[in-house]
């Protein structure tokens, strides 16, 4: 890190403390959007945090987003959940395509588009959600076309189609919609994704269904409805083409909810032991420490932190474009070993410190809901990962036909 985004990890981590963490209950009980965080977040500049410094940013970079996320996610993990909706809209635009094939007259235009986008994050504080799940899901089985389409049209497009799951539904500005460009003459093609910019006030664009769940109550992640919705040109947000060349060499980009998983372990982790310690506020009588079953249980939960940090770092560390073999599948065992590990500390939490621990008073019952939402995540949930790390550890490329290569 460089000691500006020791810095941030530092705000994150105070914002964290001292204002998230002790509005996590009321806002995961209400299941509302968490507008105060997003305004401290916005005070703070860390709307920017991905922004390139040169723009008025803090210029974070995959490894230094990933780290401060980590952080913000020690104190609510549905306000680091949604922020990474924000993040990646940034961060993917930004560092990623830098990396990527584009033409000369291609890069010169995502460069001005790219800069008006970061300028109104800055001056302004626009807020973005990521929303591509779909309830047909085709990310399921690989890339497929988007079911939501774009129809070229003058100046632009019109897009129909739904999202659901869309966290910071009702909240954000502008929503980075995936969908496929309706081409003349040819099947809708994953390869023709486009990334487009639409703005919550646009007329056809709506908000429906609920969001009353069991974890990660204030992301409001409900379903987005896009009925003939005019996109200007001017907000694709990445060019024609490049989400479908990101996906398959920056694989990376579908790791970026580990942070808010690793941290929400922490923080349970935290939990237990001041609790066995007799620390926390509220709890009294004999210290629980002494009891050999609870350290033990206690030293396998910190093992088995210490697992899921340990790959977190070595991926965040070797994330990079078109990665070998190895290193792309430790990312798909490094997404699983988080999440998968985020609910297993936050289940031996419960276990070790005992009933007292699952009142609401704490915030122990909220990290369990919360750390379940993690392996569910589309396009690498755990199922999908475990597939993903068996095929590509048993054939070579070219091996099996009709096996896509990453991009999801
Ligand atoms: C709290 C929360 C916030 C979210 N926010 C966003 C957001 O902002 N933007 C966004 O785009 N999405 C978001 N999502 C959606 C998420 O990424 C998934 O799209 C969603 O959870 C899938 O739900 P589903 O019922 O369609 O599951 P399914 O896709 O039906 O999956 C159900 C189970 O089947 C397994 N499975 C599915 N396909 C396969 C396969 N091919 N092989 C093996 N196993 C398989 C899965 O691993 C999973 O365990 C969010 C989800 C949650 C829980």
């Amino acid at each position: 890190m460089t000691p500006d985004l020791d810095d941030a990890i530092a705000l994150a981590g105070r914002l964290g403390r001292e204002r998230f963490a002790p509005r996590a209950a009321g806002y995961d009980r209400s299941g509302t959007f968490p507008f105060e965080n997003y305004a401290d977040l916005r005070e703070h500049g860390l709307l920017a945090l991905c922004v390139p410094e040169h723009l008025g940013g803090m210029g974070a970079t995959y490894r230094q987003y990933m780290l401060v996320a980590a952080e913000l996610g020690r104190y609510c993990g549905a306000t680091t959940l949604s922020f990474n909706m924000h993040s990646v809209s940034v961060l993917w635009s930004a560092g990623f395509c830098d990396d990527l094939d584009m033409d000369p007259a291609m890069r010169e235009e995502h460069e001005r588009r790219r800069t008006e986008m970061y300028r109104d994050i800055v001056d302004n504080g626009t807020l973005y959600a990521q929303p591509f799940s779909e309830p047909g899901s085709k990310m399921r089985t690989g890339p497929q076309a988007w079911e939501t389409t774009a129809t070229p049209v003058d100046g632009g497009w019109l897009l129909n189609g739904r999202k659901h799951f869309a966290s910071l539904s009702g909240a954000a500005d502008v929503y980075t919609i995936t969908c496929t460009e309706a081409v003349a003459g040819r099947e809708p093609s994953y390869a023709d994704t486009l990334f487009l910019g639409v703005r919550a006030d646009s007329p056809g664009f709506s908000i429906s269904g609920t969001w009353d769940t069991l974890g990660m109550r204030a992301t409001v992640s409900r379903t987005l409805e896009l009925h003939d919705v005019f996109v200007p040109t001017e907000r694709q947000v990445m060019p024609r083409g490049i989400f479908a060349q990101m996906a398959r060499r920056w694989p990376h980009m579908f790791m970026t909810l580990c942070p808010t998983y690793i941290g929400v372990a922490q923080a349970a982790f935290d939990f237990t032991v001041a609790y066995l310690r007799g620390e926390v506020p509220g709890t009294k009588g004999e210290p629980r420490r002494a009891s050999s079953t609870k350290q033990l249980a206690v030293a396998e939960m910190r093992v088995k932190l210490d697992q899921a940090w340990a790959m977190f770092l070595r991926a965040i560390t070797e994330a990079r474009v078109d990665p070998p073999r190895d290193v792309r599948m430790r990312a798909f065992s490094t997404q699983y070993t988080v999440m998968e590990l985020s609910n297993e500390i936050c289940r031996l939490a419960i276990r070790t410190c005992g009933g007292g621990s699952i009142s609401r008073d704490f915030p122990l019952e909220r990290y369990y809901r919360d750390s379940r939402c993690g392996s569910l995540m589309l396009p690498w949930t755990a199922e999908i990962c475990l597939e993903r790390i068996g095929v590509d550890t048993l054939y070579e490329p070219g091996e099996r036909d009709g096996v896509v290569e990453a991009g999801r």
